[in-house]
């Protein structure tokens, strides 16, 4: 027995995408740079592959750089419109407190360099309010980069909204999408995007690949030094199996969008409802504007480690937060940021549903979340405290 329920930290391969790069290693194994029929070859599965991701996004083919991921695509695009910026005395960057890590610690760096970084508020339901971005917009703003929906609590932001607030000031528009891309319709020209990050491993595509759509007239700078792949912006012999690979996933994972968008809420609401019968546990986030496969949920007076290594036993894989910050005792950045305190961030569980799941899954995790909680409370001296009134209870 093992369900697999932490499709926000990666996702199991796509057969056909599977298929589709092993054909490629054995028949295109040619460089793209290359002159010969070889060579070529490889270039037009690139260029194919190019074109049907762009198609996806509603962007041109040449707008698609291709990166090894979601982490390099979001340093890229915001270490490009600071630069940008810098070029014209601009050195004020807005975003939001609960990014990914990748978002977070270039702007860090950022800020270590001389610029200023304004971090929007995230209010209890996991969203930013657009009047506040359009508050916090100096003459010397020169990137707004909010997520299009987050990792830990899936909630989706109003990103058409921020794309027309960024569009009439003039002010670039980046959005790590990498949560998004495959999930949700996304047009980057109707909600006005001029960035976005994309990695295929979020959508059943292999790892260590993704793209950054920049659009038409954005100067990008490259991280990377080298020959002049990627129209000079990213040096590097291209990964023509892993980016056909994450066309084949998303073309897939594409088409099916509506279908298992409704079969996935239906699953993510009954897991919702299951858990909500344990007392003392609240959801993290909007109930309803939230990924179609996410459910967060702290629980008082439980250790989201033990609770993630008890499930395990049963074959159940889930996590607490984001992969990136698990072993490292702080609590997620991402739950303090909507007001959870100290105690209760710790005490999380997040369950990220694929298309492959199953309502029988559901009700097998539900149970089973069920007895782990109620056995962790009965040894737990925190939970002793809440009951005899010694503590009192927050959730
Ligand atoms: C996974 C993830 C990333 C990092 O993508 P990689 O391809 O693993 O580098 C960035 N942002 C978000 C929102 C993610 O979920």
């Amino acid at each position: 027995m093992m369900i697999y329920a932490d499709n926000a930290a990666t996702t199991r391969m796509s057969p056909a995408a599977i298929k589709a790069m092993t054909a490629c290693m054995e028949e295109q194994y040619g460089n793209p740079s290359s002159l010969y029929t070889l060579g070529q070859n490889a270039r037009e599965v690139l260029e194919q592959a190019r074109a049907d991701i762009a198609r996806v996004i509603n962007a041109d083919p040449k707008e698609i750089y291709f990166t090894s991921g979601g982490s390099e695509a979001d340093n890229q695009a915001i270490c490009s419109a600071a630069a940008n910026g810098k070029r014209n005395g601009k050195t004020h960057i807005i975003s939001t407190a609960f990014e990914h890590h990748a978002v977070l610690h270039t702007l860090k760096k950022l800020e270590k360099e001389g610029f200023t970084v304004t971090l929007l508020d995230v209010h209890e339901d996991g969203l930013v309010r657009p009047e506040e971005l359009k508050a916090a917009i100096r003459e010397d703003t020169c990137l707004v980069t909010v997520m299009y929906a987050n990792n830990e609590i899936g909630t989706i932001q109003p990103v058409a909204e921020i794309g027309a607030i960024c569009k009439e000031r003039g002010i670039p528009f980046h959005t790590d999408a990498v949560q998004a891309v495959g999930h949700l319709p996304i047009d980057v020209k109707a909600q006005q995007i001029d960035l976005l990050s994309a990695s295929a491993h979020k959508f059943h595509g292999p790892k260590g690949i993704g793209f950054l759509y920049a659009r038409k007239g954005f100067r990008l700078t490259n991280l990377i030094e080298g020959g002049a792949q990627e129209r000079g912006k990213r040096a590097g012999t291209e990964n023509v199996p892993a980016v056909v690979g994450m066309a084949e996933a998303l073309k897939e994972i594409s088409g099916k969008m509506s279908d298992n968008t409704a079969r996935l809420t239906v699953l993510r609401d009954r897991l919702i409802a299951g858990l909500k019968e344990i007392p003392h546990g609240a959801l993290n986030g909007d109930a309803h504007r939230r990924l179609p496969g996410n459910v967060n949920f702290c629980f008082e007076g439980i250790e989201g480690e033990s609770l993630l290594l008890l499930l395990d036993d049963r074959g159940i894989c889930a996590s607490s937060g984001s992969a990136c910050t698990s072993g490292s005792l702080d609590p997620s950045h991402v739950l303090l940021a909507i007001g959870r305190v100290h105690d209760v961030a710790h005490g999380s569980l997040r369950l990220s549903l694929s298309e492959e799941n199953t309502p029988e899954d559901v009700e097998y995790i539900i149970r089973n979340v069920k007895e782990v909680v109620a056995y962790l409370r009965s040894f737990s001296p925190v939970w002793r405290d809440l009951m005899s009134g010694k503590k009192s209870f927050i959730l």
